[in-house]
C-alpha cells in the first residue's frame, strides 16, 4: 500500500457522498471525536474498504434503519472504527464464512435479501486490504437486530511525538 496521512472525517464524508444514490430512506451518521488522530493508510484502498462495508450495510438494512460509523482511539497507536447497521443481520452459521471469497449467505431467508445482488467478494477484499495495512477486521451480528464491522487501523502519531518534543 501507498501509505499517507488520512483524516478520517473527510474519508467518511466522501464515502457517504458516494452512496447517496443507494439510499432508500436509511439514516447515515457518524461519531468521530474532533481530536482523533489521522490514519496512516493508503487513501484509495481504505476508501474501497469503507465503501464495501457501507454498501453492505445499506443492502441489508431496510429503509427505516440506520448506519452509524463510530471511531475511537485504542491504546496509543490504533484507531478503532465500527460500522454499525440495524439491518437483517447474519445467521451464526454464515458468520464464520463471510470473509471467504464468493461467500454469500442464503438469500432465501428474507424477502429483502432476495433482490440483493453481489458476488461475495467485498468483505474478502476488505480483509486483504486491512491486513496489508497491518490492521484487523472483525464482524459480529445478531439476526434481526443488525451487524457491526470493526476495523483496527494504525493512527498517525507523528503530531503527538512532535508535541512531546517541543
Ligand atoms: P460484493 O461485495 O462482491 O458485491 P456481497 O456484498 O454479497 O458481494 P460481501 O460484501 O463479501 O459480498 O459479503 C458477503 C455476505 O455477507 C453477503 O452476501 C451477506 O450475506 C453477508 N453480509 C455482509 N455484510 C452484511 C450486513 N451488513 N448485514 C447482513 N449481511 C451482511
Ligand atoms: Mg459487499
Amino acid at each position: 500500500p501507498q501509505i499517507e496521512t488520512v483524516p478520517l472525517a473527510s474519508l467518511v464524508a466522501e464515502v457517504y457522498e458516494q452512496v447517496q444514490e443507494l439510499l432508500c430512506g436509511q439514516e447515515l451518521s457518524s461519531q468521530i471525536p474532533a481530536d482523533l488522530p489521522a490514519l496512516r493508510a493508503d487513501m484509495s484502498q481504505l476508501r474501497r474498504v469503507l465503501l464495501n462495508i457501507v454498501e453492505n450495510a445499506l443492502k441489508f438494512t431496510p429503509s427505516t434503519g440506520c448506519i452509524t460509523i463510530v471511531a475511537s482511539r485504542e491504546r496509543t497507536e490504533h484507531i478503532k472504527l465500527e460500522i454499525q447497521d440495524t439491518g437483517i443481520g447474519i445467521q451464526p452459521k454464515d458468520l464464520p464464512h463471510v470473509f471467504d471469497r464468493f461467500y454469500r449467505a442464503d438469500p432465501s431467508r428474507t424477502r429483502l435479501s432476495q433482490q440483493i445482488g453481489g458476488s461475495g467478494l467485498g468483505l474478502s477484499i476488505a480483509k486483504e486490504i486491512v491486513e496489508a495495512h497491518k490492521g484487523k477486521i472483525a464482524i459480529r451480528s445478531a439476526p434481526g437486530e443488525g451487524t457491526t464491522v470493526t476495523l483496527w487501523l494504525i493512527a498517525d502519531t507523528s503530531k503527538m511525538a512532535e508535541s512531546v518534543r517541543h
